[in-house]
């Protein structure tokens, strides 16, 4: 299951009424295009990920064939590979809720203090939600 924690999903639905009334959120079509687009690659790029990832997280047999020494191994790269699913799980919701943003008008706005998010750092992460400050 997807974990809620860090990204402060658990506001977002106070946020969807402030409709961008100030303009501060406001991008113009050609910038969300842009930006539409640059999710969508990553989130193909995280379930490619993901998939590749699941190999390595699935369980580890404790057959008794391999050393001890090999099986701490497998089960440090289990551990590595849950660790990375989790942190990939918890990006695509990010992707998934800066989606619903952009249907909103809110994309690019953060969604703490409701400030435009600086674009270099949307460029860096599309899928941000709050500027660097709230961050
Ligand atoms: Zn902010």
């Amino acid at each position: 299951m997807l974990v809620l924690s860090s990204v402060g999903i658990g506001n977002m639905n106070l946020e969807c009424n402030g409709k961008a009334e100030d303009g501060l959120g406001g991008m113009d079509e050609e910038r969300l295009t842009y930006f539409r687009k640059r999710l969508r690659e990553l989130k193909l790029d995280i379930l490619k990920d993901i998939d590749a990832n699941l190999e390595d997280s699935g369980v580890v047999e404790l057959d008794s064939s391999i050393g001890r020494l090999s099986r701490m191994d497998a089960l440090q790269n289990q551990q590595m590979a849950l660790e990375l699913k989790r942190r990939l799980e918890n990006q695509l919701l990010r992707i998934e809720n800066a989606f619903k943003r952009m249907d909103k008008g809110q994309y690019g706005q953060c969604a703490k203090c409701k400030k435009s998010i600086n674009e270099e750092r949307l460029e860096v992460f599309p899928e941000t939600l709050k500027c660097v400050r709230c961050a």
